[in-house]
């Protein structure tokens, strides 16, 4: 099987490195990040010219971008992964994009017998690196048979939850608890910290217990360290709760504390923090305690 592995940014680069491990062939692309093109030749893998060039010689092509438009600039624009595909050939969008915009462009490809599903991932740098992502997938049942061993090298858990777009939509709901846990870590530290307790002792004592979480494990370190070099970055994370919303109001769903952390998040991007990790929101909170919820 041949693999096309598109968008070698923070994820995209380590998920390739997996696939290539595991003995996959590998040809790749990247519009902006040649550094990254490089490395991964460096590893055994060929390079293209486009993304067009990718899929001419791929059985599966996989695109790792950041939004909609930079998947539906990938696939459907000059140059484009449909231009050079074969019918058959199979689309794995692992991007975190609007579920609507995988619906369209699934629709887009199909009339040249592309099948497209969407398995967009969670779990961050770390377990891109491990391979311990856990990918939720929407999209033809038999296309996810096929390229489940695949997944399965990329992460530890690889969920199929309906048709194109669902893995989108469970995608949208993992990013609403991940952005609402991060401000409820975040406003309670600091108040520990304004109160006198030590951040890390309160860590300590209640990360096994009912409020721990794997947000929690992976995020109060970071706080403590002051370190809010990205991992996932405010600036997409936005863009995650704006698909939500956008979702969200198109079904007629109210989601009040999504709102109100993506309010959060303008102010740090105002702040010029858009390019922090999300573990800044702690910012936040410690601008309006005047207080640093540190070691
Ligand atoms: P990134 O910005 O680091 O990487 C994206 C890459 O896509 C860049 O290298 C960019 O040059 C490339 N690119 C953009 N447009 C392109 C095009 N038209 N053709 C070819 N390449 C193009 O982003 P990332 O952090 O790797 O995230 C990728 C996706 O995964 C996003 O949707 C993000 O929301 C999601 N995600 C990220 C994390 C994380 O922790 N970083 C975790 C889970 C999911």
């Amino acid at each position: 099987m041949n693999v096309g592995f598109i968008g070698l940014g923070i994820m995209g680069r380590p998920m390739a490195k997996n696939l290539i491990k595991a003995g996959y062939k590998l040809t790749v692309y990247d519009k902006f990040a040649k550094a990254a093109v490089e490395e991964l030749v460096g590893a055994g893998a060929k390079s293209a010219s486009s993304n067009k060039e990718v899929a001419a010689s791929s059985d599966v092509v996989i695109t790792m971008l950041p939004n909609s438009p930079h998947v539906k600039e990938a696939v459907l624009g000059k140059d484009g992964v449909l231009e050079g595909a074969k019918s058959g050939l199979i689309l794995v969008d692992m991007s975190s994009i609007a579920p609507g915009a995988s619906q369209e462009i699934c629709a887009a490809v199909k009339e040249k017998g592309v099948v497209m599903i969407d398995a967009p991932v969670s779990g961050g740098e770390p377990k891109a690196i491990d391979g311990s992502l856990a990918i939720m997938v929407g999209g033809d049942e038999k296309a996810f048979n096929t390229v489940k061993p695949l997944l399965d090298k990329m992460g530890a858990s690889v969920i199929r939850t309906g048709d194109i777009g669902a893995g989108n939509v469970t995608k949208l709901a993992n990013q609403i608890v991940v952005a609402l846990n991060i401000a409820a870590v975040s406003e309670a530290f600091v108040l520990a910290t304004k109160a006198g307790v030590n951040p890390e002792a309160v860590f300590n004592a209640i990360k096994g217990g009912l409020a721990g979480s794997t947000v929690m494990n992976a995020k109060v370190p970071m706080m403590l360290d002051g370190n809010f070099k990205p991992g996932f970055r405010i600036e997409l994370h936005i863009k995650d709760l704006q698909n939500a919303l956008d979702t969200a109001h198109a079904l007629n769903v109210p989601v009040p504390l999504t709102a109100n952390v993506m309010e959060t998040m303008q102010a740090l991007k105002m702040d010029d923090m858009a390019a922090n990790d999300h573990s800044a929101i702690v910012r936040f909170y410690e601008k309006l305690a005047k207080v640093e919820v540190r070691k």
